[in-house]
């Protein structure tokens, strides 16, 4: 039987000898072994009762099995719904509330606060654990290691995947066989993997960048990974010299580049290193290229979307750019009020279409007709602009723009002059209420050395932007609120910074 995704990435690894993971341990997982983990799981999954179309909803740590879980989903028919391990039992009820899955599976040391909740939402609720064991770990033992996938095609539902929270409630984006699969068709081909690369994986699998970019690439290529469960500098630099290629968030690079054991030598057999998920700093881009020779490729993506934009592979790897549309994603900038199009290189919302766009968020009908366009476009609540060569630069989001005094401020064209003057190593600008103004321009520190001169700040400032978008006030703070994935959380600094001028 035809099941578009399983065909793709999990039945080749059916007889396959050679790694397919690599552990910290110096352990293997052969693709062969990892197959036959699937088929004893999907085993278990169908005498758990899960027919195709049910979710199945997994707050586990990263673990072989845990990967081997979403293939066993995806074998049976099943809609994989992943969640961050950081949320709390409340967070986790809204999700299983939202999703009403048949099955929640999660680390045997929660069970005992979660049942409720998962009893509460029609679950049935078994575990895994951080270290692979666990009640669904004991029910494969005795399943047999082969299995007929259920019958899915391209526009079945694979997994629903919730947001990152970053500018509201999380949603559940539903994304289809055929979406998660042409996307990784196209970056396998647009960054030249192969079954030759062994691919350092250190993101969580719970977010698209580390489930769906890393391992659905490096399983269509019929390549390795290098499987940490989480990143851990000494455990990243001394794989490194096994790996071809490593995906990141910018905070591995800066973290990277902080230690002096990374170097030149540590990275020139490496292919390729990417970055996205939250902007890189041009700084990072430059220092890592002094420090290595070599330029990091960043692209755009999110979870509605997989991924959009790249910089290339062979060609100009642009900083401050997030490259050009991926072949078949067509990128246009539009008025955020009035959807039209905007002349070329001005900053407008960035609209997304192609055969990687989600089919709507699960239960929230009103919201995909907000962001989702009838004629396919979706509205990514990305802000950004196309230069004369073609690159996409993201400018800011929409729900961080800052409207003060009725004028529109980006809060990124003052956070790339904060970041630029001495004592300053990052800033987030954000808009507080303010009783005049509506709102004001706020802006947070981290210091660089001596630290910043706030004096000395409000001069330069005052001599490069127009007063309404000079900061109104000022805070310094030892590091900037990041989660997982390195995105600021300025929410977070909003709420903080609320009563500064009310
Ligand atoms: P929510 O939608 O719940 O507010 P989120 O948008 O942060 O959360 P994700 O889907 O994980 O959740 O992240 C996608 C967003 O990450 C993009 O819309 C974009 O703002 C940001 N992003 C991804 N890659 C980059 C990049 N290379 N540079 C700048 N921003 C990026
Ligand atoms: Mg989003």
């Amino acid at each position: 039987m035809a099941n578009t995704l399983y065909d793709a990435l999990f039945a080749p690894l059916a007889g396959r000898a050679s790694p397919f993971l690599i552990l910290p341990d110096g352990a293997e997982v052969s693709g062969d072994a990892f197959h036959r983990m699937i088929a004893r799981f999907a085993h278990v999954l169908r005498a758990q009762g899960v027919v195709p179309g049910d979710r199945i909803a997994v707050q586990v740590a990263k673990t072989p099995e845990a990967l081997a879980l979403y293939g066993a989903a995806v074998a049976a028919g099943a809609i994989f719904l992943p969640l961050n391990t950081g949320y709390t039992p409340d967070e986790v009820a809204y999700f299983l509330g939202n999703a009403t899955p048949r099955l929640f599976v999660c680390d045997g040391t929660r069970a005992k606060a979660l049942a409720p909740i998962a009893a509460a939402s029609g679950a049935r609720l078994e575990t895994l654990n951080a270290d692979g064991s666990g009640s669904l770990t004991e029910q494969a033992a005795n399943q047999p290691d082969a299995l007929t996938p259920a019958e899915r095609g391209p526009d079945d539902l694979a997994a629903f995947l919730y947001t990152s929270g970053t500018t509201g409630r999380s949603k559940g984006a539903m994304l289809s066989h055929a979406n998660l699969l042409s996307n990784a068709e196209v970056l396998v081909d647009y960054w030249r993997f192969t079954d030759a690369d062994v691919l350092l994986h250190a993101l969580p699998i719970f977010h698209t960048h580390g489930l769906f970019v890393a391992c659905n690439v490096s399983l269509l290529a019929g390549g390795a990974m290098i499987f940490l469960p989480g990143f851990d500098l000494d455990q990243v630099i001394r794989l490194l010299p096994r790996a071809t290629s490593m995906m990141g968030v910018p905070t591995f690079y800066t973290r990277l580049l902080d230690d002096p054991r990374f170097t030149r030598d540590l990275t020139r057999h490496m292919r390729l290193f990417t970055s996205g998920s939250a902007p890189m700093l041009t700084e990072t881009h430059l220092a890592f290229e002094a420090r290595t020779g070599q330029r990091i490729l960043e692209r755009y993506g999110m979870t509605e979307t997989n991924m959009n934009t790249s910089n290339p592979y062979d060609g100009e790897r642009r900083p401050g750019t997030v490259g050009f549309p991926l072949p078949g994603v067509e990128v246009k900038i539009t008025d955020p009020d009035t959807g039209g199009a905007l002349p070329q290189g001005q900053a407008g919302m960035i609209e997304v279409r192609g055969p990687n766009v989600f089919q709507g968020y699960w239960q929230m009908p009103e919201k995909t007709a907000e962001e989702l366009r009838e004629n396919g476009f979706f509205i990514t609540g990305d802000i950004g602009q196309i230069d004369a060569d073609g690159y996409v630069s993201i400018v800011g989001r929409q729900k961080d723009l800052i409207i003060s005094g009725g004028y529109n401020v980006y809060p990124k064209e003052v956070e790339l002059i904060l970041d630029e003057q001495p004592g300053v190593l990052e800033s987030a600008v954000i808009g507080v209420p303010h009783p005049d103004f509506g709102e004001a321009v706020f802006a947070v520190l981290t210091p660089a050395g001596e630290g910043p001169d706030e004096g000395a700040i409000r001069a330069a400032l005052g001599a490069s932007l127009a007063k309404f978008k000079q900061p109104k006030g000022y805070a310094v703070l030892p590091e900037l609120p990041r989660n997982t994935m390195g995105k600021v959380q300025k929410a977070l600094l909003r709420t903080q910074f609320a009563k500064t001028f009310a």
